[in-house]
């Protein structure tokens, strides 16, 4: 697996050899799987020169990138998804074994890579602006967008490839280079994509700096979110760093695309169909291990059926398959590290405290297989929407179940009623409730689904969230115009010229 994707296991240090530097590195990371608690290899952790190389080659890159008509950028990319089909398998069990997501979902990982490229593909031809009819005489006007230079791109360890794909392709196929800081947990993931993008540039004999990676911390990010060369900064993760790099991007006038924190529920209404919504229910609350964006964080119950549901689940939790991700048949893998195993736990100790009532789950798993203490049980706990901690994004996987009464208006008034704004969805077959749930009093999200959970978005659609979530759209419908500058131009073909609002000016 990895040696496929050009990985070679190597102790105590690694260096890929490329543009991020490494030889003068003095700081190594060992990267360790949350499956197995083996070590799988070290990075070198980049230093503030290899960072300045890295942006130097970069704005060398996007000298000769942008002048390449976007429909043959759109052909790189299109050769970039070809070569993701090859390795779809390979790259699929790296990002299993490196992150701890079950395997089906490390392939998803990688097929939503592919997608993005192909949606690129056809998107590179279809970067248009507006004609517009002039005021004046024998003038015309049109909008234009053009590639903005170099992208930064940050990443959260859960999302290790796809995130940084979204943003990487729609950029390419705008005429932007990116730099990418993947996240520090998860670096051998992106490691394997630039050996693959290496191939393909260096097939198309076009420099390396259209495509960079570079491995590094918090202060690695810092530094990009302060850099003038890099005009728009696409930061994903918790919305404490969000505000940080918004705030560093903001100071200095550049452009923020923020994918941060979700507090995700679900509204099971007295005509939801349970048995359908409870599939979705499971999936969004332990998928990934509830370390998802999008993970199904609350359930908000009509008061008829709160029993039943509360039963089914309770029926449901004990079963789950936990275990090592790359095995079949499991369907929870483990949390990234221990830190998050303690943040799990604090968590369930706190809501407890508060009021909640622990109904499943919540232990740490010991003994064969499960030497790593990564491995827990997924919890349920009865709550209400205004404890601190439901107010909360807990990244793990803990399910509270909150009761409501009357109308879906109310369900609703819950599910708004925290500070962030990813995804969001009803369980309905009444079309009256469905129709208030996504109106323009009704969810508050970036992404409100009917009769769908709330992970597990196409990427043909934008992605992105409101309040606590920064606001950023990324992935498809037109996400791409923020990775342009737009530019308004009027052409004059007369021997006149007529001032605009028929001001007088002569000389
Ligand atoms: P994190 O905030 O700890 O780290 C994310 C990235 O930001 C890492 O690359 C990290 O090195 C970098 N970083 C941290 N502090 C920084 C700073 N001050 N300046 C610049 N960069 C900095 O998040 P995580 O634990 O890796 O990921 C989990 C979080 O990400 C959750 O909150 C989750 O909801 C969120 N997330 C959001 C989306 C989305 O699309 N909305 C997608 C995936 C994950």
């Amino acid at each position: 697996m990895l040696q496929q994707l050009g990985i070679k296991e190597v102790n105590p240090a690694y260096s890929t050899g490329l543009n991020w530097g490494g030889q003068n590195n003095k700081h190594v990371r060992e990267i360790y799987s949350p499956a197995d608690g083996n070590l799988i290899a070290s990075v070198h952790m980049a230093t503030a020169e290899d960072y300045d190389n890295v942006i130097a080659t970069a704005e060398q890159a996007f000298k000769v990138w942008r002048k390449v008509p976007a429909p043959k950028r759109g052909e790189i990319v299109r050769q970039i998804g070809n070569k993701l089909r090859e390795n779809k398998e390979a790259l699929g069990k790296l990002v299993s074994y490196e992150m701890g997501k079950i395997l089906q979902e490390g392939l998803g990982e990688v097929q939503e890579m592919i997608d993005i490229c192909d949606f690129a593909v056809g998107l590179s031809r279809q970067l248009q602006g507006s004609t517009l009819h002039s005021e004046r005489p024998s003038h015309r006007m049109y909008d234009q967008y053009h590639p903005l230079g170099v992208v930064g791109v940050i990443s959260a360890f859960n999302f290790p490839v796809a995130v940084w794909s979204w943003n990487a392709m729609l950029a390419a196929v705008c005429g932007d280079v990116t730099v990418w800081k993947p996240s520090e947990k998860t670096p051998l993931t992106a490691i394997a994509c630039q050996h693959i993008i290496r191939e393909v540039l260096a097939a198309n004999e076009l420099p390396e700096g259209i495509f960079s990676v570079i491995i590094g911390d918090a202060e690695i990010g810092s530094k990009m979110a302060h850099d003038t060369r890099v005009p728009l900064v696409s930061a994903t993760g918790s919305t404490r760093m969000g505000k940080k790099v918004g705030e560093a991007v903001g100071a200095r006038l550049g452009k923020s695309l923020l994918e941060l924190g979700g507090n995700n529920a679900i509204i099971m209404t007295e005509h939801a169909d349970i048995e359908m919504a409870l599939r979705a229910v499971v999936f969004g609350a332990v998928g990934t291990c509830g370390q998802r964006c999008t993970s199904t964080r609350r359930l908000i119950i009509h008061d008829s059926i709160y029993n039943e549901v509360r039963d089914r689940l309770l029926k449901i939790y004990p079963n789950l398959p936990i275990g090592n991700p790359l095995n079949a048949g499991t369907l929870v893998g483990p949390l990234i590290d221990k830190h998050a195993v303690d943040m799990f736990l604090n968590a369930l100790e706190s809501v407890q405290k508060e009021g909640g009532k622990l109904l499943v789950g919540g232990d740490i798993l010991s003994g064969e297989g499960y030497e790593t203490g990564t491995y827990v049980t997924p919890a349920i706990v009865e709550a209400e929407n205004h404890y601190h901690m439901v107010q909360e994004e807990t990244f793990a996987p803990i399910l509270y179940l909150i009761k409501y009464s009357g109308s879906v208006e109310n369900a609703i008034e819950i599910q708004n009623g925290v500070k962030q704004g990813l995804s969001s969805s009803i369980f309905s077959t009444n079309m009256l409730e469905t129709e208030a749930f996504v109106s323009h009093w009704g969810s508050d999200c970036g992404i409100a689904n009917v009769n769908i959970g709330t992970s597990g978005a196409e990427i043909g659609g934008a992605f992105g969230g409101e309040k606590d979530t920064g606001g950023g759209r990324e992935s498809g419908s037109d996400a791409w115009r923020i990775y342009m500058r737009r530019q308004t131009n009027t052409i004059n073909f007369s021997r006149e010229l007529p001032l605009a609002q028929g001001i007088e000016f002569k000389i």
